[in-house]
């Protein structure tokens, strides 16, 4: 195996190796979220930390990681004899994919072993293994649901519980935990994103030298992992020696009162819930000091814990971007009774988080050689560049556009229509999936997954997780006599076993084929009806649904949001959605039915819902009306559940939506209809056309 990136080797990323450092300092900080676009070596830096943890000290032939000092009293392999001594081992990090099974994570019981042979087997998961360690997820958002109700549970009591058939395991299971996600895909859970200490933004960087930078370490590094990681193993130990030194200084760090207050402010005016927000802040400032070598907390320590602890706790709606307004802050930061507020330095420059390559002379640059080798040596001063870049300041070609794009179209020009603001969401009825599936877990329709409930029996295939006693023992008794049985116990062969068939909620994806036309275009109008559609997201978010919006107006349909997981994004397209033109409903209904043969081949398992909202008027080509009836038709040959959102209004009705749910074997519902709380009376779910 070759030899891992060097943490000290990763360029800039400044904010996340300090708070990964600090986790290293103090594993009470409680781990870090880090939040960034795909390609930003988030992960790489995330991994290399495991080389900067301070050793553990474990009980020898332990499974669980127990403390010599203070073994589990519950672990599984215990009691641990006190006299038996201790050995070092180096901290794990652990990594668990999003797709795992629970038995992954929490690890399994083989009942087969238990019951044929009367043994108790388990096998630790990799909760276990994280034991004072690090459990780190990548794409924690895709996380599936029962792996963080199991995450969440872990986190929460310091302990994982394994119980299967009445037979229980319970061992110690502390870790930081420590995600990475890219928020264009979703957001997280808030109880999920309370478990995490701090967060962190990472983006790449814009500055052409830092980049070439990145790119001139990294091919170094696959040109030879080795001679890379050795070159840099003097900058890595230094650190490593850093982070012992900071820890162990950590217990003589004093956190004076008015520090201890300046935190209490800053967490009560961001009005986060509870009070693990001070608690993170408070612990996370020490950590600082003890990491700059100090032996009190100050303001400036308390203004950094801040920015890293509070940006993810704020109370806020699913829609909110994350972040802190550096402003607020300030003014919260600020102690009432000080004189003047004098703008306060940067932080001293020994941090780690400017060791970085920007710091030119350190050693490493120097023993970059090889891959100026590469034939790319001497040239490397072509990247000076940056300053003829952003020359003329004066010159703005863009300004001529911008101040176009910028107002409001005049109206009445026959031009498009600017965006009309969302009416207020609401809470929507549930329009769910018929039939059983087997997709990811969610809330909307039935599937067959590893979790839920029970609802039947079947013979075992391969390793036995999820027995069915009843169903086991009812095959076993037939054969009793035949196998000789003369004790109480039952004879059981491996035939006999059954396992259990269950059922749980899966997540879908729910199409919006949304008319923009200027049919639809009165003001009011449109705006009730962006209301109904943000609130059919919201409802989706809920239920961890995938979304993707089509629109049509004028000559055509968009994909204006292919479908993600990222409600937060769907929203922000639909508020900025124009509306105006002809309604080439035909045009939105094929692009719907090509968005989802696509998605079908990505995802197979997530069974759509398609809702089209729109009044039914199709205008455009000579033959509209009868290219939206061959579009609907089309789509709902291959079977996708739908649902038409009529938007008619007005004293003549033309009940051409209600056509259009025809002819897609579709429920129609209007406007008033979406509402939980509106005309219950009127349920005409999708399920009844099942
Ligand atoms: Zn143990």
């Amino acid at each position: 195996m070759s030899a891992a990136y060097p943490f000290s080797a990763i360029v800039g990323l400044a904010d996340l190796r300090l708070a990964l450092v600090l986790n290293a300092v103090s594993p009470a900080v409680g781990g870090v979220l880090v939040r960034g676009e795909k390609g930003t070596a988030k992960s790489t830096m995330v991994r290399a930390l495991a080389g900067q943890l301070p050793e553990v000290a474990v009980v020898p032939g332990c499974r669980f990681s127990c403390d010599p000092d203070a073994p589990d009293p519950h672990c599984p392999d215990g009691p641990h004899d006190a006299a038996i001594g201790g050995s070092a081992r180096a901290a794990r990090l652990v990594e668990l994919p999003v797709g795992a099974s629970e038995d992954r994570l929490a690890g399994s019981l083989d009942i087969e072993r238990a019951l044929t042979e009367g043994v108790k087997a388990y096998e630790p998961g990799l909760l276990a293994a994280a034991h004072r360690g690090v459990l780190y997820v990548d794409e924690v958002n895709l996380l599936h649901d029962h792996l963080v109700d199991l995450l969440l549970d872990a986190a929460a009591m310091g302990t994982s519980h394994v119980e299967r058939e009445g037979v229980s395991v319970r061992h110690a299971a502390r870790f930081l935990l420590v995600g990475t996600m890219n928020p264009e895909e979703g957001e997280l859970r808030p109880q999920l994103l309370d478990r995490f200490g701090l967060t962190v933004e990472v983006a790449a960087s814009r500055e052409p030298r830092e980049r070439a930078e990145v790119v001139r370490r990294r091919l170094a590094y696959e040109a030879d992992p080795d001679a890379f990681a050795a070159r840099w193993a003097g900058e890595d130990a230094e650190l490593a020696e850093r982070i012992l030194r900071a820890r162990t200084a950590l217990a003589h760090v004093v956190l004076p009162d008015a520090e201890l207050e300046r935190i209490a402010r800053v967490c009560a005016s961001f009005e986060v819930d509870g009070m693990r927000a001070d608690l993170v802040t408070a612990r996370t400032s020490i950590a600082l000091a003890a990491w700059h070598g100090r032996t009190e907390v100050t303001a400036q320590d308390v203004r950094r814990a801040a920015l890293l602890a509070l940006p993810h706790r704020r109370r806020r709606n699913p829609f909110d971007a994350p972040g802190l307004d550096e402003e607020l802050l300030d003014e919260a930061l600020r102690d009432p009774d000080e004189p003047e507020p004098e703008p306060e330095p940067e932080p001293e420059g020994d941090g780690p988080d400017d060791g970085g390559p920007d710091g030119g002379g350190s050693p490493p640059s120097d023993a970059d050689g090889p891959d100026g080798s590469n034939g790319s040596d001497g040239s490397g001063n072509a990247t000076q560049a940056p300053k003829s870049t952003e020359a003329a300041p004066g010159s703005t070609p863009g300004t001529e556009d911008a101040s176009v794009e910028g107002a409001p179209a005049p109206s009445g020009t026959g031009r498009e229509q600017a965006a009309v603001a969302a009416a207020e969401p609401y809470r929507t009825r549930l329009f769910s999936v018929p039939g059983v599936g087997q997709g990811a877990a969610g809330r909307r329709s039935r599937a067959r997954t590893a979790s839920g409930r029970t609802t039947g029996a079947q013979v075992a295939a391969g390793r036995v997780t999820r027995l069915h006693v009843a169903a086991t023992v009812r095959a076993a008794a037939l054969h009793q006599k035949a196998r000789g049985r003369t004790g109480a116990g039952l004879v059981l062969r491996r035939a006999d076993l059954r396992e259990a068939v269950r059922e749980g909620r899966e997540g879908n994806l729910v199409l919006f084929v949304v008319d923009a036309s200027g049919s639809m275009a009165a003001r009011k109008r449109m705006s009730a009806v962006k209301g109904a559609v943000l609130s059919l997201l919201l409802d989706a978010y809920q239920r961890r649904d995938k979304v993707g919006l089509v629109t049509f107006r004028g000559a055509d349909a968009a994909l204006v949001l292919p479908p993600t997981s990222s409600v937060e994004i769907g929203a922000a397209r639909l508020a900025a959605l124009p509306t105006g033109g002809r309604t080439p409903v035909g045009a939105g209904l094929l692009r719907a039915h090509e968005t989802l043969r696509v998605e079908r081949l990505r995802d197979p398992l997530r069974r759509a819902l398609v809702v089209v909202v729109t009044d039914g008027r199709a205008t455009g080509g000579r033959d509209a009306l009868g290219e939206s009836r061959r579009a609907a038709r089309l789509l709902a040959a291959t079977g996708v559940a739908s649902l038409v959102v009529d938007c008619e209004s007005g004293p003549v009705r033309l009940g051409l939506a209600a056509r259009l749910a025809g002819d897609l074997g579709a429920p129609v519902v209007t406007l008033q209809e979406l509402a939980a709380d509106g005309l219950a009376g009127l349920v005409r779910d999708v399920r009844s056309v099942a």
